[in-house]
């Protein structure tokens, strides 16, 4: 220590021996407070000859310097020491990817429509696609309903002003298949429909169809019926209960409906299935000889079978959700998945 001043050495270690940011606060306030050690020194500057105060002023200063060095290298050394704790009491890989937002999902119609085209195009199938705005030709004329034939009630047909027609069905798609390709043909044909409906748990005016037709030689009600089965099997994941029922529909001839044990009453009969413990679910039959003739087809040559899923009534029965509405507006919600 000369000229009774402290050592730069000793602040240094005074500072360096502070053990956390308290005490080194502490040592902050004791040198360089407003009432601390450097200003009391330099008060004692006043009363020396001028030569003497420049000496002693510059000393002075390096007392003050050594206590600024001292503590900001203390805090950068304690705050290190902080941060090592930090990250071991919560280990924080930063080579980690950023956490995001969770994703949405696929709606259950695309999830199930992926399946069935899956499942199709490796029996061969191709999927077809035609126009949701129809004309009367292929919605009605060329499957074999006539202007004039009773049947086109059935269907609650929406018109445009120009007589268009919103299709009733995606058989329309059939036709423009038979039209533009040649035989052995094997298509599906996914897409919405439109039907003048009143909307409640069951129907909606706008809904989704798979249509599928094959046409071949010695086609039967077997290839068919295997055909369905198969396909109920794999979009429900385990085998149901099936049968088949007698239909009408113009442009199939035998017409027939499959009908699928009610899952969510497991048969017994319950309100969705009205107690009769089956759920109607794909209606089909063979090609009427008719609608093959009306695509240029000789139907002593060629047969088919076509089908056409009502596509919303398998994702229902697949996510166990009770009302159509659910999945059309923006708040699905699935309840139960079988
Ligand atoms: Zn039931």
């Amino acid at each position: 220590m000369q000229s009774g001043l402290p050592s730069a050495d000793a602040i240094r270690d005074e500072g360096a021996a502070c053990p956390d940011h308290a005490a080194l606060e502490e040592f902050r306030l004791k040198w360089l407070g407003k009432k601390g050690e450097v200003t009391a020194l330099m008060k004692t500057l006043g009363p020396l000859a001028p030569e003497l105060r420049a000496e002693r002023g510059a000393a002075i200063n390096a007392v003050k310097d050594a206590a600024v060095t001292a503590f900001e290298a203390r805090r950068a050394e304690l705050d290190r020491q902080a941060e090592d704790a930090a990250l071991q009491a919560g280990w924080v890989d930063v080579t980690a990817p950023a956490r995001g937002r969770p994703l949405g999902k696929l709606h259950p119609i695309t999830v199930l429509l992926e399946e069935v085209i899956d499942h199709f195009t490796g029996l061969g199938f191709e999927v077809a696609s035609g126009p949701e705005i129809e004309d009367e030709f292929h919605n009605f004329d060329a499957l074999n309903i006539p202007k004039d034939h009773p049947a086109r009630d059935v269907w609650d047909t929406f018109y445009t002003d120009r007589r268009e027609i919103p299709r009733t069905h995606t058989s329309s798609v059939q036709i423009r298949a038979m039209q533009t390709r040649k035989p052995p043909i094997r298509v599906i044909s996914p897409g919405r429909v439109f039907r003048n409906e009143t909307i409640d748990a069951t129907h909606h005016a706008s809904f989704n169809q798979v249509e599928g037709l094959l046409v071949d030689r010695h086609v039967t009600v077997a290839h068919l019926k295997h055909t369905l089965e198969t396909l109920v099997q794999k979009l429900m994941g385990r085998k149901l209960e099936t049968r088949f029922r007698p239909a009408f529909y113009p442009f199939v001839e035998p017409g027939l409906d499959l009908d699928v044990q009610c899952v969510f009453c497991g048969g017994v009969g319950c309100s969705i299935c009205k107690g009769s413990g089956y759920i109607e679910l794909i209606p089909g039959g063979l090609v009427h000889p008719k609608v093959l003739a009306s695509c240029g087809l000789d139907p002593d040559e060629w047969q088919g079978f076509a089908f056409g899923m009502g596509f919303d009534r398998m994702v229902m029965m697949r996510y166990g959700i009770d009302d159509i509405r659910r999945l059309y507006d923006g708040r699905l919600q699935l309840v139960r998945q079988f």
